[in-house]
């Protein structure tokens, strides 16, 4: 079969023969029986009785269910069949009509058409099928199309140029010093022969850092568009392949199809999949696949001529978990970071997407970037969308400066839960914890105010919640500000204890908050006199949460978690204190909040610096 010539997949000859030949007995089985039906002549009883009255009937055989019998009228001779009836007198009628009884076999077809049904038709369909099969191998080879299980064998040669959708710098916002640290990469793209001139070879590589959702992948895109040149993307976790040997050959191709089309870039995303530390120890034998890819990786880095205008980017937020190797002068020997935009570049970033929606002239993009304090460009992005969703969703035509907020708390707090009921004495508990909170907050002069608090139930889990709001950025923290961030954590327990005589499982949230506080003051900022300046902890993978690992013996860890401990019960102690000093205060704005179920800032305020009373007015 014309499959064997065309060096198909790995699967040997005598499969495919095998199959054939099953396929074949099986059509054997059940077209011939078909066609054998098909010559038998369906009539009905009467007329059989009266064939057998004129004694026409040569031959008949009784089954079961239908009387098989051979008719013979002017020299034609013909198999019918009828549906048998109960006749008690049809065995002597027979007899009568000198029918004999015997078997009758129906009329075989013709050898020929034997032939043709039971084997030519099959192997001709087999062959079309594979002259198929091998066409669209091909052809796959050829342009690049889908890939997936029908392309089997080889990696085929997918072509990766992917469409930048003529994404430019401009529709990256925020995020300046990146694109500063891109702009002479595209520099270098327009004009690859300036450089090489001179005698100056690019960096081959350039890896974008940062966490999730800060626009790695489109300040690549945007690199691309600005350069106006090819761009060929992957993602790490493509080459991750289901058959061992493909990674490999992907990035062979990848790179070879570059250097074809150079200048260009070449964009491996979330490059961490594949780049991995290497262990040493080779406990698990099921990263061979992955090791192999790595170093093709590597080696084809180093293989390509640098002067010739190809571009490597690659994009991670696990920058420390990546193979040293990876990071080696001559490859992705320059870091670009891409941070979470910082108030600013928030502005922008909602400014860029807006212009996609249509929005009441009264939003205010400075507020709302205010409340989305820790919000990527992503999150931001989903706020700008959650806003005109809502807006729809009440049959309005704009979105306004409330469905921003809404959509603010929907992207960061999870969606208002409507359907999941307090009890009212939760509803009480709760009312008490967040104003706790607030009130902590608001009583320490250099925490921020508040700028929200509310008890509807969000789909996160959370009952309730405090939204403080920073005036201004703060990349410095002071002790003070730091011990005073724990106490207003501790401060709904703090207002629990002292209303209810009894605690909740609801400070779950908080608890772990203020220990992480508490934990990073004495073991990272050197907080405490204990430990004066050392480092207790390690950090890595910071963009991702971060993981730290302790770097000090058993004792001092016996001895941290007593400090952590003390620092917390301070601080839990100064929450109570405040709160029993202004407990009318507590009381007032409670109620208000149990009855309100949702309060601003500035009412917060106004009652808190009103006279006692007030919320009743
Ligand atoms: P990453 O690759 O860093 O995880 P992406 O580049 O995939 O993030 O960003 C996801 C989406 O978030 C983008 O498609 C874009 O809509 C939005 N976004 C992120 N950062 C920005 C930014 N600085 N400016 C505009 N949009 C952004
Ligand atoms: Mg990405
Ligand atoms: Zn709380």
């Amino acid at each position: 079969m014309s499959l064997n010539d065309k060096k198909p997949g790995k699967r040997p000859l005598y499969v495919y023969t095998l199959v054939a030949v099953v396929v074949i007995l099986i059509l054997n089985m059940l077209v011939l029986p078909t066609i054998q039906e098909r010559s038998v002549e369906k009539t009905d009883y009467t007329t059989f009785l009266k064939n057998v009255d004129q004694g026409n009937v040569t031959k008949a055989e009784i089954q079961d269910d239908y009387i098989y019998y051979v008719v013979e009228k002017d020299g034609a001779k013909t198999v019918c069949r009828t549906v048998r009836m109960e006749d008690s007198q049809l065995v002597d009628r027979l007899y009568a009509a000198g029918t004999s009884m015997e078997v009758v076999e129906p009329q075989k077809p013709s050898i020929l058409l034997n032939l043709l049904a039971g084997y030519l038709i099959p192997i001709l369909i087999f062959v079309f099928l594979g002259r198929w099969i091998s066409k669209k191998m091909m052809n796959s080879m050829g342009n690049g199309g889908p890939g997936g299980m029908m392309s089997f064998g080889k990696s085929n040669a997918k072509v990766y140029v992917k469409s930048t959708n003529g994404i430019k710098f401009s529709d990256v916002a925020g995020e300046d010093e990146a694109k500063e640290l891109l702009t002479e990469i595209v520099d270098y793209l327009h004009n690859p022969h300036k450089y090489a001139d001179i005698g100056a070879s690019m960096p081959k590589g350039a890896l974008l850092v940062g966490p999730p959702g800060t626009g790695k992948t489109l300040l690549a895109k945007a690199v691309a568009g600005e350069a106006e040149v090819p761009f060929f993307s992957i993602s790490g976790s493509e080459f991750v392949e289901m058959f061992v040997g493909m990674g490999a050959a992907k990035v062979r191709d990848l790179f070879k199809q570059a250097n074809e089309k150079a200048p260009c870039i070449v964009f491996i995303d979330e490059i961490d999949t594949i780049g991995k530390k290497r262990d040493g120890a080779g406990f698990s034998g099921g990263n061979d696949e992955r090791e192999q890819t790595l170093n093709q990786l590597l080696t084809e880095m180093d293989g390509f001529d640098g002067s010739k205008g190809v571009v490597i980017l690659a994009a991670t937020n696990r920058p420390d978990s990546l193979d040293p190797a990876l990071l080696r002068p001559g490859r992705f020997d320059r870091r670009i970071p891409v941070e979470l935009p910082d108030l600013q570049g928030r502005e922008e970033i909602l400014k860029v997407h807006a212009k996609k929606i249509k929005i009441s002239d009264s939003v205010r993009f400075d507020e709302i970037a205010k409340a989305a304090a820790g919000a990527s460009g992503a999150e931001l992005a989903n706020i700008v969308n959650e806003a005109a969703l809502r807006a729809v969703r009440d049959g309005r035509r704009f979105a306004t400066q409330a469905d921003f907020e809404e959509s603010i708390e929907v992207v960061i707090a999870g969606y208002q839960k409507k359907n999941r009921v307090l009890s009212n004495k939760e509803k009480l508990i709760v009312s008490y914890h967040e104003i706790g909170h607030a009130l902590v907050a608001a009583k320490q002069t250099d925490s921020a105010p508040v700028h929200k608090i509310t008890i509807i139930p969000r789909t996160s889990g959370a009952l309730g919640y405090t939204m403080q709001v920073d005036e201004q950025e703060h990349y410095l923290m002071s002790k003070e500000e730091l011990e005073n961030k724990i106490a207003t954590f501790t401060g709904g327990r703090a207002a629990e204890e002292l209303i209810f005589h009894s605690i909740t499982t609801g400070a779950s949230n908080d608890i772990e908050q203020a220990t992480k506080i508490a934990r990073a003051m004495i073991t990272r900022y050197g907080m405490s006199d204990a430990f004066d300046m050392v480092a207790m902890e390690s950090m890595s993978n910071q963009y991702l949460g971060g993981d730290s690992s302790l770097t000090c013996s058993f004792e001092t860890q016996t001895l941290l978690d007593k400090k952590v401990v003390e620092l917390v019960r301070r601080q839990h102690e100064k929450a109570t204190r405040i709160l029993t000093e202004n407990m009318d205060k507590l009381h007032e704005l409670a109620k208000f909040l149990y009855e309100q179920e949702t309060i601003t800032g500035e009412e917060f305020m106004k009652i808190l610096n009103g006279p006692s009373g007030s919320a009743e007015a």
